[in-house]
């Protein structure tokens, strides 16, 4: 006989009679565990992509079974997320319809495919009795202090009044209706990352990945040393910190520069200067984070009219205004050393500050403003004449003697930003009470269950804050009538832990 899918079908029979690729629990000395992505179940069918990714990884656990290893193969679907909501926006079908009509296409198509899946631990992200350990996760972390909430810029269409993921925001326009993207602060869930930069960190040495990868890990981390430095209002009626890894280039500080959406800045602002800023804070909201970090866009800023007195010789410097500072990154505020930073050159070149060199080159270097490298001070007191790295040291140790500076170590990685205003998610397991404030929904109560019958239509709202049977409860505390939290988990918090799924 030749071959044909007739024989696919005469022997995957076979298989699934047999339970050739069942897992069996009794024996394990020699177990083994093999997992892959799972599929999102967005489309209507797999691609090819999906067997160009699972054809590799099964063909690695048939010879392992040959080889006579028990082998864990299981498989499913990370199926909540936009996708789903979009195309629910766009045709009317329930996400929870399509995706599992989709989930049951794309089960058969694994099937034909003769993969070696054990399909008896099947995990979809979005049955219930997965995302009540989602919730039982988020409940953990939230009475260990690392679910938090607070106010967090996002990109906002106006149009379609709507919060945007970055991917999203086309061109600074919205994806959907083409409309001019801005921002808008709302009070979001985070998830603490930042407490485990330096674990991360310090691990990742050890996890068998390629270098590239764990390159690119690194960066995102961003482990920085370097120094917080004070910096005081020349008025003497506020002060703000700065982040800075060349503490030894502090001497060459003509200006200093806050992120536009940085709360001093309404404070300090001249009533000369006010409507400049203004019209720039505007502007600076329809950036992207992207578009606002870019190396080769032109440097754009305002002058708020006021002045900081730089700490370490006393000079008055103006401030500054700019969406090259991230009010998220550091402190929101940047110490500006023109002849010594490239980014600080282009600026104070642009816009006429002065550039005043405090390093100079070793012996037979070019020193060449903006001369970026470490060197000799030079105009720096009595730091004059020492190298960049003992003065880094020095010049933070005078001043934390007068409590203007001190040693710190910076990361880049930020918190992540976990609720969304959507609808196909796991539900947020908190209740919102007047009296008690949020309140963990008691464990034994898991799982909050999505309701069917919500209006998904986007108009700025979460969807279930609309659906009155779902938002409307009590407070597990005291009794009294209270809201559930309106929002969804971002789905990559139901991706990020399924791998944990199996131990019951
Ligand atoms: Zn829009
Ligand atoms: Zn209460």
């Amino acid at each position: 006989m030749a071959y044909s899918t007739k024989t696919d079908e005469k022997w995957q029979k076979k298989w699934e009679e047999t339970g050739l690729y069942k897992f069996d629990r009794n024996n394990i000395d020699k177990k083994l565990y093999c997992l892959e992505m799972f599929s999102y179940p967005s489309g209507a069918n797999l691609h090819v992509g999906h067997w160009y990714n699972y054809g590799l990884t099964d063909s690695w656990a048939r010879l392992k079974r040959m080889q006579g290893w028990n082998v864990f193969h299981p498989q499913g679907f990370d199926a909540f997320g936009l996708p789903a909501e979009n195309y629910a926006i766009k045709t009317g079908i329930h996400p929870r319809d399509s995706t599992y009509s989709n989930i049951r296409t794309m089960e058969e198509q694994l099937r034909k495919m003769g993969a070696t899946f054990d399909w008896d631990y099947e995990v979809i992200t979005c049955d219930p009795g997965y995302y009540k350990w989602t919730q039982w996760i988020f409940l953990q972390l939230f009475k260990h202090g690392l679910a938090y909430r607070k106010k967090a810029p996002v990109n906002w269409c106006p149009s379609c009044k709507t919060v945007l993921a970055n991917e999203q925001v086309v061109d600074g326009a919205c994806e959907r209706c083409k409309n001019e993207v801005t921002k808008k602060d709302l009070t979001q869930w985070f998830f603490k990352i930042t407490e485990y930069a330096r674990e991360l960190l310090d691990c990742l040495p050890q996890l068998d990945w390629p270098e590239k990868t764990k390159k690119i890990q690194q960066n995102w981390i961003g482990r920085s040393e370097g120094a917080e430095i004070v910096f005081e209002g020349a008025d003497g009626s506020f002060s703000f910190k700065v982040f800075t890894t060349r503490a030894d280039t502090l001497y060459g500080v003509t200006y200093v520069v806050l992120a536009p959406e940085n709360e001093l800045v309404d404070k300090i602002t001249t009533p000369e200067c006010r409507d400049a800023v203004e019209q720039y804070r505007e502007q600076a909201k329809k950036q992207s984070e992207i578009e606002r970090l870019s190396t080769v866009r032109e440097k754009t800023g305002v002058f708020t009219g006021a002045y900081a007195i730089n700490p370490a010789n006393g000079d008055k410097v103006p401030i500054w205004i700019a969406d090259y500072v991230l009010a998220g990154y550091g402190t929101g505020c940047v110490m500006a050393v023109p002849a010594h930073d490239e980014r600080d050159y282009e600026f104070a070149t642009k816009f006429n500050l002065p550039i005043k060199r405090v390093i100079k080159g070793e012996e037979g270097v070019d020193d060449t403003l903006p001369f970026v490298e470490d060197g000799i001070l030079v105009d720096s007191a009595e730091f004059s004449g020492m190298g960049s790295a003992q003065a880094r040291l020095e010049i933070v140790g005078k001043l934390s003697k007068q409590g203007k500076g001190e040693l710190k170590v910076n990361y880049r990685l930020r918190d992540w930003l976990v609720s969304r205003q959507c609808y196909w998610g796991a539900p947020i397991p908190i209740i919102h009470c007047e009296e008690c404030g949020a309140v963990p929904v008691p464990e034994k109560d898991l799982p909050v269950e999505l309701p069917y019958n919500v209006e998904f239509t986007p108009d700025g709202e979460s969807p279930l804050a609309k659906c009155e049977e779902y938002i409307n409860t009590t407070c597990p505390k005291c009794g009294k009538p209270a809201k559930r939290d309106p929002d969804t988990l971002d789905t990559f918090v139901c991706s990020s832990w399924y791998f944990l799924r199996y131990p019951d």
